[in-house]
């Protein structure tokens, strides 16, 4: 007997045997590959599953085992260098293989539709056509050409046949008269072609070549390299270098750093074939890309988080920009970080890995030290431009006007003058984040989340940022009905308003996700500012990241105090990481910029560390700390959360899941909490949270299947959720 072993998407962990469809035979049966799609009933419905193995028995009676509905494929989907990867991914992050199999594959496949041989369109003879004789159809010379050619090859493409000056009116005659009909043709691969890149300096050049001479086997390096010290004119000549071999390049990009400049450069450098893969394409657009990649015909492919799943015929390298940014890890549902994966990626195609970034993760900076991972550092800005100096304005006592301290609105109006433009980072979108009523106390809070509303003042609304909650601003209190209602704290918006009115001879650009609606807004706008105008641009993180401002000579952050108090043990690397990346942003091509950050702590060793020491002094400092404290990347953290209508049960769940660890208990690991989660209330449900710290890595390997399966087995009560997250990235 037979029995389909498949992986069924449902969030239960385990495979699913069922009977081969009835009109197989023996030989089709034989036949099936690993990777193929499987068309089943599953409860009431019908499901898409993916075949993992043919077995010889069940370890369910045959009587209970039900056949399955039909065969999709008869080739693999994915090659099984990922299958394999979504086989270690579903054991390492402990979620469902028939789930992150439908996170890899395009949903028109998830869908069960064809698989659709990607190709050029082009025109053959139809039956009827083939009857005719040659020189057919002598009174019209262009329907009479466009045959003529086909008699001589089976198939030619749309675009020869423009080319030989045949129009589409003409060949839709054709097509009326049923002497042709549309076909797909092949496209015959072609080579990828690089043009002429910039002259490297000595540490570009020493990446490149260190990098290149391990193209063709497993090797992970980390690219460090300031701002603006050339990292992507080393993953473009890396590139040309695998594109010489015939090998494709898997590149990604933060969510954020998709921008038409990347893709630009891409595009004047190679005369390849690229694809691009984000969230944001349409289904028939993103299934394309996916195909050429996998067939081989796209040389390059460009891709966020999610491309990290992309199958390549002839993998080459990987690359990964930005690596320490946090969009590369998913927070919800199948919680990967695509960063760690691509990195397995590389070992299981044998090839090459870089990890690029200005402000490298402690654990790649670890994984450096360690000699896993080959170093190469950029320390100097290509074409000489020079690194910002940093200040801090002390702003105690200091009278401040939305935010702004007297000293820094003169700085500004300086560098306006001079003819620059000004960056001010400021990371709380709306007017306020607090709304106070000044006589009873009363705060505007939301009703399902523990957080305040913040008031966004030109839509006259209260909103939440943690939930999609929203209402009116009220003209009184609601308790006491005072009019003395007081907003605390400052947003972009009201930092906007007193910029607008400040300096009215100058613009001020706001960016958040607010004025910010649409993938191309944050395009134009730094086209606009590119153009060189004195201006100011103020905005939260969004600004912190991919864009470049040449013209920018003074950035200033205005609530440094913001990032200093973080429960996360990350907190301090995060920071480091955005100041770094907001410095930056000044003081580009050639001009030296200057950052202001405005404290109330102006003594704090953070603040400290960010006027005296580098970005890797810092991460060195930050390390030694992890070290003692045996935090990552030094120990390894899972996180088990509950969410639950009411705060008890999730905690009760969470206890006992500890007490059952705890008595067969796994050395190396300990468990901390259950803890009420950092906002305990979300969206009217109540989240807790039970951590495990592991020494290494063997011992969280050994913990996460063991949690998950005592998670499972206990009796779990009504409206209880819970997740498990693997290396979490946010407490
Ligand atoms: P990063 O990716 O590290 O931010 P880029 O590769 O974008 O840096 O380079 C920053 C700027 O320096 C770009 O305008 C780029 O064209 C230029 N550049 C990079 N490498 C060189 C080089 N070897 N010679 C001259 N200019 C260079
Ligand atoms: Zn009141
Ligand atoms: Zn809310």
């Amino acid at each position: 007997m037979s029995v389909l072993r498949l992986a069924v998407p449902t969030p239960l962990r385990r495979l699913f045997d069922y009977l081969p469809p009835a009109e197989l035979s023996e030989q089709e049966l034989a036949g099936l590959k690993p990777g193929i799609r499987v068309r089943v009933p599953f409860g009431r419905r019908e499901l898409i599953a993916i075949l993992v193995d043919v077995a010889e028995q069940s370890t369910v009676p045959t009587e209970q085992l039900k056949a399955a509905l039909e065969i999709l494929d008869s080739e693999a989907l994915l090659p099984q260098s990922l299958q394999t990867l979504c086989h270690w991914s579903s054991d390492y992050y402990q979620h469902p293989i028939g789930e992150v199999f439908s996170a890899a594959l395009p949903k028109r496949l998830r869908k069960g539709l064809p698989v659709q041989e990607q190709g050029e369109a082009a025109w053959q003879l139809s039956d009827r056509g083939k009857g005719l004789p040659e020189g057919a159809l002598p009174r019209s010379p262009k329907q009479a050409a466009a045959l003529a050619l086909l008699q001589q090859q089976t198939q030619v493409s749309t675009a020869t046949m423009k080319a030989q000056g045949i129009s589409t009116a003409v060949l839709r005659s054709l097509r009326e008269k049923s002497l042709i009909e549309a076909c797909t043709m092949p496209i015959a691969p072609q080579a990828g072609i690089s043009r002429e890149g910039l002259p490297l300096n000595d540490d570009q050049r020493q990446a490149v070549e260190g990098i290149a001479a391990t193209l063709g086997e497993f090797q992970c390096h980390l690219l460090e390299g300031v701002t603006g010290s050339g990292k992507t004119e080393v993953y473009l000549q890396l590139i040309s270098h695998c594109l010489a071999q015939g090998l494709q390049a898997l590149v990604l990009v933060p969510e954020i750093g998709l921008s038409p400049q990347t893709l630009d450069r891409f595009r004047e450098r190679f005369d390849a074939h690229i694809v691009v893969l984000h969230s944001g394409l349409a289904e028939g657009q993103r299934y394309r890309a996916w195909e050429a990649a996998r067939s081989g015909a796209a040389h390059i492919v460009i891709g966020t988080r999610s491309a990290v799943f992309t199958p390549l015929a002839k993998p080459g390298l990987i690359v990964v920009d930005e690596e320490h940014d946090s969009s590369y890890k998913q927070q919800d549902g199948f919680r990967y970080s695509a960063r760690d994966l691509s990195i397995k990626r590389g070992q299981l195609h044998n090839c090459p890995v870089v990890l690029g970034s200005a402000t490298p993760a402690l654990e790649s900076l670890h994984n450096a030290q360690q000699g896993r991972y080959w170093h190469f550092q950029l320390p100097q800005r290509a074409g000489g431009a020079t690194l910002p100096q940093i200040q801090c304005l002390d702003i105690r006592r200091e009278p401040l006007q939305a935010g702004f301290s007297a000293t820094l609105l003169a700085r500004i109006a300086e560098v306006l003058q001079q003819g620059d433009q000004v960056l001010l980072f400021l990371n709380r979108r709306g007017y306020a984040p607090s709304l106070q009523c000044h006589d009873c106390g009363w705060v505007a809070e939301c009703q399902s989340c523990d957080a305040r509303l913040t008031l966004h003042l030109r839509q006259r609304q209260l909103r939440c940022h943690h939930c999609a909650a929203y209402r009116a601003l009220p003209n009184r209190c609601p308790d006491c009905h005072s009019s003395q209602l007081l907003t605390t704290g400052v947003g972009t918006e009201q930092a906007e308003r007193l910029l607008q009115q400040h300096f009215t001879q100058w613009p001020t650009y706001r960016v958040d996700s607010d004025s910010m609606r649409g993938r191309y807004a944050m395009e134009e706008l730094a086209a606009q500012v590119n153009l060189g105008e004195p201006c100011l641009l103020l905005g939260t993180q969004m600004l912190t990241k991919g864009h470049h401002f040449p013209k920018v000579s003074l950035v200033a952050v205005m609530d440094a105090d913001a990032l200093l108090f973080s429960a996360d043990f990350r907190g301090e690397e995060r920071m480091a990481q955005l100041l770094t990346q907001v410095a930056g942003r000044a003081g580009r091509a050639g001009r030296p910029g200057q950052v202001i950050l405005q404290t109330h702590h102006p003594d704090h060793p953070a603040v400290q560390a960010m006027l005296h020491q580098s970005y890797a002094e810092q991460a060195e400092r930050l390390l030694a700390q992890r070290k003692a404290n045996g935090l990552p990347p030094a120990g390894q953290l899972i996180m088990l959360r509950s969410d639950c209508v009411d705060a008890a049960t999730g905690e009760e769940f969470l206890l006992q899941l500890r007490r059952q660890f705890e008595a067969e208990p796994i050395s190396g690991c300990q468990l901390i909490g259950p803890l009420p989660s950092p906002m305990p209330r979300r969206q009217g449900r109540h989240r807790s949270q039970l951590m495990l710290s592991a020494t290494g890595r063997p011992a969280a390997l050994r913990a996460a299947p063991r949690l998950v399966a005592l998670a499972e087995a206990l009796p779990k009560a009504r409206g209880l959720n819970w997740t498990i997250d693997v290396d979490p990235s946010e407490l």
